[in-house]
């Protein structure tokens, strides 16, 4: 692994031994067949489309590249859920400092894919405590290629300093910036590895990628995901929830809970249709070229969402 040395910004990273040097992986490396992907993406890491949007005092949502970052400041400092990518880490660090808070002291990723957790990379060794589902530490541990369909993101092995050093396997609470902070997993839904971050005091929720309100929704079916493990733990969600609780989805807007409804709504009308199509005796190919999510959720017209379901049913 190549490295850097790369002097940190005294003013941006309060949490770390002073300004001291630390070594960062040099993050325009990328393995093999990376860069195409991120770039199909169109994640160009260009700085300036970094924003934020404020939804309760002291808590924060950073829309950047990849998944949605959830910020808690806070008399423990600053909580992240999710760290996107190393690549934007300066931008990020500025961002936050802009909303009251100085680096990253605690990071919890939703589960190990490389649009949520890479930036890990850059945060750990700068000294932020990471916390994870037990499978999501073991996949940045091995890394894997993840199969989008049309394309595959061999996603590399982390650095030590950029792993989970706190996991779990069913449940975590955590007591951090005042607030009592559960961490749950309900099976294997988008990956093995999913945690769902629910803010009790302040009454948010961080889905991850059990909820994708911007594009395709995806199942990780290669390692182990399936369609049937989404629904259910979405309808955990619902469980937990109220009318006023705030949810922050793995990708796209805020939202409340009646859109996770509609969303889970889609997702069951999904998976009964491919059913339906099984029990007819249609084959795992009659049935993609249907692609009967075509027909439920419009604005995706691609069978990826029927491939991955198919996948983890074990009929492809
Ligand atoms: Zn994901």
């Amino acid at each position: 692994m190549m490295y850097l040395k790369k002097i940190i910004p005294c003013s941006l990273v309060a949490i770390l031994l002073s300004c001291s040097e630390v070594k960062l992986p040099d993050f325009d490396v990328y393995a093999e067949g990376q860069k195409e992907v991120l770039d199909a993406f169109g994640f160009t890491f260009d700085p300036s489309l970094i924003r934020h949007e404020t939804i309760e005092e002291d808590f924060h949502v950073i829309f950047g590249f990849g998944g949605n970052i959830l910020i808690s400041i806070g008399e423990d400092g600053v909580l992240a859920i999710d760290s996107q990518f190393p690549q934007i880490y300066e931008a990020l660090l500025a961002k936050i400092k802009s909303l009251g808070g100085s680096g990253i002291n605690h990071i919890i990723n939703t589960h190990w894919h490389f649009d949520h957790a890479d930036g890990n990379r850059a945060f750990g060794p700068l000294g932020a405590e990471i916390y994870a589902h037990i499978n999501s530490l073991n996949y940045m541990k091995s890394g894997a290629s993840i199969n989008l369909v049309g394309a595959v993101y061999p996603q590399q092995p982390y650095e030590k300093e950029a792993l989970a050093t706190v996991t779990y396997t069913d449940t975590l609470d955590l007591n951090l910036n005042g607030q009592t902070i559960k961490l749950m997993n309900f099976g294997p839904a988008h990956t093995t590895g999913d945690t769902v971050i629910y803010f009790k005091e302040a009454n948010i929720i961080h889905t991850g990628d059990l909820t994708n309100l911007d594009g395709l929704p995806f199942i990780d079916a290669d390692n182990g995901g399936t369609l049937e493990g989404m629904i259910s733990s979405l309808y955990r969600v619902l469980e937990l929830i109220d009318d006023d609780t705030i949810v922050v989805p793995g990708h796209g807007p805020v939202a409340d809970k009646d859109t996770i409804k509609s969303f889970l709504m889609k997702l069951v009308a999904v998976n009964n249709r491919i059913d339906a199509l099984i029990d007819e005796g249609k084959s795992a190919q009659e049935i993609l070229e249907i692609n009967p999510a075509k027909e439920i959720i419009e604005e995706v017209p691609f069978p990826i969402l029927v491939n991955r379901a198919l996948v983890g049913k074990g009929l492809l």
